[in-house]
């Protein structure tokens, strides 16, 4: 066993998220070392093309690549939601920027290491070693066939959905160690393609959330990516694919390549800390509740995370006493509006029925200021009680059933059970236990989605 130096912080997975935070505390002077199982020219190559909106790079600190500089893949502003036959599309304007996702994760990793940060490939998490109390005093990790002992004073787990390092937690620990189930992530088919037609080609992105599908530029102006993400498996999106090529207009097509890849839609662990130890990213399942994009609702975590390590490193302790400052700032601002809008969007997507999303986009239920409002991951009162009242005028005409705008009023009363719960997040971990119950008996109501 080869024991290397001591770090002031060990951060597992050199994805975005990693990569981020290693640059983050580095920047603030302590020694970082991220570990990454995949050699740097495979790294960030799960697939190619993500997107940013424009407006978070400046909000969360993060490298905004121009138009030819590694990265950059494409631009676009329009984005349209639609019903399941696009008879009634809505338009939405939000500029978002196209990103090659290996070269957004190595220009990220590039600032990481001009920080002081070091990024060790090829070498892959084992095991947690533990100090003489039992608490996480660093890990044990493979690289080349050989073991390395690596002691830091903080661990952090941003290995991705797999979260190596969160489920080796012992049952015990305040954080929830279990890994996902086939119903708690999307399984995402992106089909790269290329457009028969000139008059088709794009000028905005897609998206019909009865098939939780989508239509997006690439970085050819005369291709497009068809998306689409669904529970329990592959072959079940690939059956909600068929199913919407039969309703929606696609244009004519050449398919040129098929990615897969899952993303993590359930809450993440309450706690996202304990004694020396941090998970984020898509493993502590961070990922956006109306989509399931994760790189910078992760970021927005890691931020927290970042001020707060450098905190525990000054006064010296990195209790979990200390680090629970993370979860209650995370819990009570993003952590509340994901609970909110997930809990909302799974009673409503699952309850509503191919006539009653068509309904609701032609009388304009789906309007722009109910989308904006989601598309910030808050949704006002007044926004959800004009909805309600259009429901009625559904029921009344026959156009939405009785039980689905039950459903969706119990949605919305779980929702905001839930994000208010979230917001009276405690602030140390003594009355964890009780919030728990709590939130796992409303958890209990709200269900997945379909
Ligand atoms: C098809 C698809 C499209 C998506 N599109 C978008 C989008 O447009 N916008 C958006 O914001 N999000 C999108 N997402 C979600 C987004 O990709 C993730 O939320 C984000 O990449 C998570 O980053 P991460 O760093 O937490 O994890 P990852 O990117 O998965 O990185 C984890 C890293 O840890 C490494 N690792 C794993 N195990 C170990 C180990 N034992 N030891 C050492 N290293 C290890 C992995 O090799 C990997 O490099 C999409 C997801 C999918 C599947």
């Amino acid at each position: 066993m080869i024991i290397t130096q001591e770090y002031d912080v060990l951060i597992i997975g050199a994805g975005t998220s990693g990569a981020h935070l290693a640059k983050a505390v580095a920047s603030k002077g302590w020694s970082v070392l991220v570990i990454e199982k995949l050699p740097r020219e495979k790294t960030g190559t799960k697939y190619d093309i993500f997107h940013i909106e424009e407006r978070e790079f400046e909000r969360l600190g993060i490298p905004r690549p121009q138009k030819g500089e590694p990265g950059w893949a494409f631009e676009f502003e329009k984005n349209y939601n639609a019903d399941p036959r696009t008879l009634y599309p809505k338009l939405q304007t939000n500029p978002i920027v196209g990103l090659h996702m290996h070269e957004y994760t190595l220009l990220l990793c590039d600032l990481a290491e001009k920080a002081g940060a070091e990024i060790m490939f090829e070498t892959a998490f084992e095991a947690f070693t533990s100090d003489s109390y039992g608490k996480i005093s660093g890990v044990t990790a493979v690289k080349n066939g050989e073991t390395l002992s690596i002691k830091a004073k903080i661990v952090v787990d941003c290995s991705g959905i797999g979260a190596a390092a969160r489920t080796s937690l012992p049952d015990t620990c305040v954080i929830d160690n279990k890994p996902l189930g086939d119903d708690d992530m999307f399984y995402v088919i992106l089909r790269y393609v290329k457009i028969k037609n000139a008059k088709d080609y794009l000028d905005g992105s897609t998206f019909w959330a009865y098939y939780k599908s989508w239509i997006a530029p690439c970085a050819d102006p005369e291709g497009a990516i068809i998306g689409i993400g669904a529970c329990h498996s592959y072959e079940y999106a690939e059956k909600i694919y068929e199913e919407m090529e039969k309703t929606v207009p696609l244009p004519e097509y050449e398919l040129v390549k098929i990615e897969k890849g899952r993303t993590p839609y359930t809450k993440s662990p309450y706690s996202l800390v304990t004694d020396n130890f941090i998970v984020s990213g898509d493993a502590g399942c961070l990922t956006k509740s109306v989509n399931g994009e994760g790189v910078t609702s992760s970021i927005y975590m890691l931020n927290i995370a970042a001020d707060c390590i450098d905190r525990a490193f000054k006064i010296g302790d990195t209790s979990k006493d200390t680090l629970w400052k993370i979860n209650t700032e995370y819990n009570r601002t993003q952590g509340a509006e994901f609970a909110f809008l997930r809990a909302l969007l799974v009673g409503v997507v699952n309850a509503a029925d191919f006539n009653e999303f068509e309904y609701v986009f032609k009388e304009n239920i789906i309007n722009d200021e109910l989308l904006n409002a989601l598309n910030g991951s808050a949704v006002p009162a007044k926004v959800l009680i004009k909805a309600a009242a259009n429901f009625v005028k559904g029921i009344a005409t026959k156009s939405i059933r009785l039980s689905t705008v039950k459903a969706a009023a119990g949605a919305f009363k779980n929702a905001v059970d839930i994000s208010s719960h979230y917001k009276k997040f405690p602030d140390s971990p003594e009355d964890f236990n009780e919030w728990r119950k709590t939130a796992d008996n409303i958890y209990s109501k709200i269900g997945k989605i379909q």
